[in-house]
């Protein structure tokens, strides 16, 4: 009786695995599809504002994917899947391209831009030919290099540090900007910021997060990296807030720009829209 339950157990993890394994693969299809025909893709944007009187300053751009059946999909699992399944250069191509229609469509609706932050994956990274892309699609639609931010983790730059330095800098001296993304989280190498040719750098959210619980020391975090980013010349921007309160104590922290619910959540381009003046 026992090794008949057994066997039923068994039956029922191996159903449970092959179930899995077909989501996982029909899902990849799914994105497969939206990468190629570009279905079901778009941009959403979020705000970058000042924190003292909360002016619009730039906005961040964030991949969204409606899957045919199932609605929308967080960034959070299908850019895993992109990057694990060797999608993430197409997909990567498609949010560039993205970006750069709807700021050319702003820009036709005679609103003034503002720098628009672009995510990036290591592989988009370390393409052979990546600033080479972006040069070439920033001159065929007419856009700025200073418009267009690259924002990446510094765990992009993890033993290759000399490497990515130097197409930072290449970036840098195209005229975009570089932000350090979700700073705090990853493997912080405190002795090589100094060289890392970036222009501002995003305190993660988690820290944000904790500001409201004093039991924790993210106050004493926060004070600290904003004091550090300052002597090293980078813009200091915090992530995810969402509270009063919050916003209340980065302001003591010396903090200068903020991201978060409690100014606006990501938005589709249309709605974005609305947040930029008439030039
Ligand atoms: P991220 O770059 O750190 O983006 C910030 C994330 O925090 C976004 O989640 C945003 O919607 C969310 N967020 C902003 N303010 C708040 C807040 O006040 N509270 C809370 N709870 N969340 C807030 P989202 O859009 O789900 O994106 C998740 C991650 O996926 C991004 O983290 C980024 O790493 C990645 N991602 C998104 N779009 C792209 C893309 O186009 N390319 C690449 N390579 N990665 C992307
Ligand atoms: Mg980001
Ligand atoms: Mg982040
Ligand atoms: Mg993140």
């Amino acid at each position: 009786r026992a090794k008949h339950e057994g066997r039923n157990t068994y039956r029922l993890y191996q159903a449970d695995i092959d179930r899995k394994a077909r989501d996982q693969l029909s899902m990849e299809t799914a994105l497969r599809n939206a990468v190629e025909t570009g279905e079901g893709l778009y941009m959403a944007y979020q705000p970058l504002v000042r924190r003292d009187n909360k002016q619009l300053i730039s906005a961040e751009a964030l991949a969204r994917w409606d899957h045919p059946e199932h609605g929308p999909i967080l960034p959070g699992k299908f850019i895993t899947l992109a990057e694990s399944s060797g999608l993430i250069l197409p997909l990567g191509k498609r949010v560039i391209d993205l970006v750069l229609e709807d700021m050319a469509r702003w820009r036709g609706a005679g609103k003034k831009l503002v720098p628009i932050a672009i995510n990036l994956s290591a592989a988009q990274f370390w393409q052979p030919d990546f600033v080479a892309t972006i040069k070439q699609k920033l001159h065929d639609n007419d856009i700025p290099a200073s418009l267009i931010t690259f924002e990446l983790t510094e765990s992009i730059l993890l033993n290759r540090q000399a490497d990515g330095t130097a197409l930072l800098q290449q970036l840098r001296e195209l005229g975009c900007g570089i932000a350090l993304d979700d700073f705090g989280t990853g493997y912080s190498s405190l002795s090589y910021l100094h060289n890392i040719p970036a222009h501002s750098l995003k305190i993660d959210r988690s820290f944000i997060e904790a500001l409201d619980h004093e039991e924790n020391n993210s106050r004493t975090i926060v004070a600290a990296i904003s004091s550090l980013a300052r002597e090293l010349g980078l813009k200091v921007v915090a992530e995810g807030v969402e509270t009063e309160q919050q916003w209340h104590l980065l302001g003591n922290y010396a903090i200068d720009f903020i991201q978060g619910y409690l100014i606006a959540k990501p938005q589709p381009q249309g709605q974005f829209a609305e947040h930029l003046s008439a030039r």
